[in-house]
This record gives C-alpha cells, structure tokens and sequence, in this order.
C-alpha cells in the first residue's frame, strides 16, 4: 500500500523527518589552507522528534506508526470523497 502524503495547510507533497541527538560523522577529504573539505556524511543514532511538511513545517506526526495512521486515515477521507 503506497500513501501520498499531502499538507492539509498548504498542500504540498513533500514531507521530512526531523530528528534530534543525532550523531553526524563528515569525512575529510581535502585539507587546503586551513580549510577542511568534506566527504560523505553518515549520521547514527537519533531520536525521531516529528514528520513535517518540508515547505511551511506543518507537524504531522511523532512517530513512525502515527505518521502512517495519520496517512491512512486521510487516504480513506480521500478515497470515499472520490466515490461520491
Ligand atoms: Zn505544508
């Protein structure tokens, strides 16, 4: 079952995850000067603080599983309206 996520405030489609305590290690590649260049960044650990919409920051969900039911439920909302 595939979701789209869409804002309900400014009906953008794209959404994020924000997370906190999340340890973030950049690789260095280029040492020039006194300027560091990075490479790839990996990040661990983290706590998932909130989904949002990447546009205007709307919350939408705290968790994974709520973030699913959220889309869940406005699937079916769209999906009835649909049938009408
Ligand atoms: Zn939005």
């Amino acid at each position: 079952m595939t979701y789209k996520f869409t804002c309900p405030d400014c009906g953008e489609n794209k959404l994020e995850e924000i997370m906190s305590s999340v340890t973030v290690a950049s690789e260095i590649s280029v040492i020039q000067d006194g300027d560091l260049e990075y490479g790839e960044q990996t990040n661990s650990s983290g706590v998932v603080e909130r989904y949002q919409c990447a546009n205007c920051g709307y919350t939408v969900a705290h968790s994974p599983e709520e973030l699913v039911e959220m889309l869940e439920v406005r699937s079916t909302t769209f999906a009835k309206k649909e049938d009408q």
